[in-house]
C-alpha cells in the first residue's frame, strides 16, 4: 500500500508538539492541563496552558506494543484486567517509569507533570477514574464536565445545562493558570478548531471515492493533528496539505488498496496493536476500510466562535459515543450509504463497552433494516491478551469472501 508523503510532516509536527508540552512542564512560568480528547480544549488554549491528552499518549502504548506488559502493573493497584486498556497501560507505564514519548524524542524520559487535570465524561466514567488516579499522585485539581450519555434529540437544555458545567471551569481554571480568560483567544481557538474540524472532515470524505484514496489504518495515523494540536493553526495547515495530496490520489486514480474490490467501514475502536497487520490483511483480501466512526468523532464543525460554550457543549453533546443506540444506527445507515460500504465491521473492544455498539443487536437491526451486513471482530485496543489473531483474521476474510459474492 503507498505511504502518504504527508506522513513524515504530520510525524514532524507531533514531534514538535510532544516536545513543546515537556518543555512546558519543565518551565515554572507554564501550566500544563491534562485534557480528555473531547474535553474543552479550546477553553485550555485560551488560558495559556500546554495540553497533553493521556489518550493520544494510551494508544501510542498500544501501537508500540508495549500496552500489554504495562497493564499487569495497574491490575495489581486493584484497576480490574476488565477496564479501560488506555487506563490500565497508562497507569502502568507511569508505574514502570516509561513513557510512549521517548520513542518519538528519547530526550522525553516522562509524560509532563499536569498543574489540572480536566474531563469530560460524556465518552465513559473511565475518564474520570484514569484521571483521579494522577489527580492523587500529583496533588492537583481534577476538574471537569458530567455529560450525560444515551443522548437522543440534542436539546436547547441540554446544551444549556452542559455549557454552564463549562463556563463553570472558567474560575478555576483562571486561579491555576494564574490569568483572566480574554474573550477574544477564546473565540480565536473555537475558530481554528472548527477550521480544522471543517478539513478533517474533508479529509475523511475524500474516503467516498471509487478506488478511495486512503483506508480507516491512515486515518488512524492521521487524525494525530485533529487531537493533539486542536485549536492550534499548526493543525490546520496540515491538513490542508494532507487533503491537497489525497485530492491529488483521486484526480490520478490512485487507490490506498490496490485493485480495491470490497469497501468496508469501521465501527469502534482501532486494535492498536494490530493496525499494520488487519491493514496488510485487508489490503491482500482487495478490501478498503473507507470509512469508521471512530476517526469521525474528531469532527466539531458545528463550533461557533460568536457561541463559544454553547457550541463547544453541542459539539460534546452530537458525539457518535454519546448517543442513543436509535441515534447510531441512524448514523451508521447514512455512513453506509454515503461511503458505499458492501458491510459493516464492528469491533467488539472487550474494556471499552463505551465505544463498542455490537452488543446489544445493533447488527441484526442493520441487517433487518436498512440491509447493511456486518461482522463482529473481538479483540481490544490496547489489551492483545484479549485478541486472536487467528480469530480477527478468520472472520475478516469470511465477511470479505461474503461481500465479495453479494457483489453485483
Ligand atoms: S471511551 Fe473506551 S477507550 Fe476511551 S477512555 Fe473510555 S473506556 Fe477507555
Amino acid at each position: 500500500m503507498p505511504r502518504l508523503e504527508s506522513t513524515t510532516r504530520m510525524q514532524a509536527l507531533m514531534a514538535e508538539a510532544f516536545r513543546e508540552c515537556d518543555a512546558a512542564a519543565w518551565d515554572p512560568g507554564r501550566r500544563v492541563a491534562w485534557c480528555s480528547s473531547v474535553g474543552p480544549v479550546e477553553l485550555l488554549r485560551a488560558l495559556g496552558f500546554a495540553i497533553f491528552f493521556p489518550e493520544n499518549h494510551a494508544a501510542m502504548l498500544g501501537a508500540s506494543r508495549a500496552a500489554t506488559d504495562l497493564i499487569p502493573a495497574a491490575s495489581a493497584e486493584g484497576y480490574s484486567p476488565d477496564v479501560c486498556s488506555y487506563m490500565t497501560s497508562d497507569i502502568g507505564a507511569f508505574r514502570h517509569g516509561v513513557t510512549a514519548l521517548s520513542r518519538v524524542d528519547p530526550s522525553i524520559t516522562a509524560v509532563p507533570r499536569p498543574d489540572v487535570l480536566v474531563y469530560d465524561t460524556n465518552q465513559c466514567r473511565d475518564v474520570l477514574d484514569w484521571f483521579s488516579f494522577y489527580g492523587r499522585q500529583w496533588g492537583v485539581p481534577v476538574i471537569g464536565v458530567s455529560a450525560p450519555r444515551g443522548v437522543g434529540e440534542v436539546t436547547d437544555d441540554l446544551v444549556a445545562s452542559v455549557a454552564a458545567q463549562i463556563r463553570g471551569l472558567v474560575s478555576p481554571l483562571e486561579s491555576i493558570a494564574g490569568r483572566r480568560l480574554d474573550a477574544g483567544r477564546l473565540r480565536e481557538a473555537v475558530a481554528v478548531s472548527r477550521d480544522t474540524s471543517i478539513l478533517w472532515r474533508r479529509v475523511l470524505s475524500t474516503g467516498e471515492a471509487r478506488p478511495s484514496p486512503l483506508t480507516f489504518f491512515d486515518t488512524c495515523v492521521h487524525m494525530g493533528p485533529a487531537v493533539v494540536l486542536r485549536g492550534d493553526p499548526r493543525s490546520a495547515a496540515y491538513y490542508e496539505g494532507l487533503l491537497a495530496e489525497l485530492e491529488g490520489r483521486i484526480a490520478r486514480g490512485e487507490a490506498a488498496v490496490v485493485g480495491e474490490r470490497v469497501r468496508l467501514y469501521w465501527e469502534g475502536m482501532p486494535i492498536w496493536g494490530r493496525l499494520r497487520d488487519v491493514s496488510d490483511l485487508l489490503a491482500r483480501l482487495g478490501a478498503c476500510v473507507a470509512g469508521s466512526t471512530y476517526c469521525s468523532s474528531w469532527v466539531f464543525d458545528t463550533l461557533d466562535p460568536d457561541a463559544p460554550f454553547e457550541s463547544m457543549a453541542s459539539a460534546a453533546l452530537e458525539l457518535f459515543i454519546t448517543r442513543t443506540d436509535a441515534v447510531k444506527e441512524r448514523i451508521l445507515a447514512a455512513e453506509a450509504r454515503r461511503y458505499s460500504v458492501d458491510g459493516i465491521v464492528f469491533h467488539d473492544a472487550k474494556t471499552c463497552p463505551n465505544n463498542s455498539n455490537c452488543r446489544y443487536g445493533m447488527p441484526g437491526r442493520l441487517a433487518a433494516g436498512p440491509g447493511v451486513p456486518s461482522v463482529v471482530v473481538h479483540s481490544d485496543l490496547n489489551d492483545l491478551r484479549l485478541h486472536s489473531d487467528e480469530g480477527v483474521r478468520l472472520a475478516l476474510e469470511g465477511f470479505v469472501e461474503q461481500c465479495t459474492e453479494a457483489s453485483p
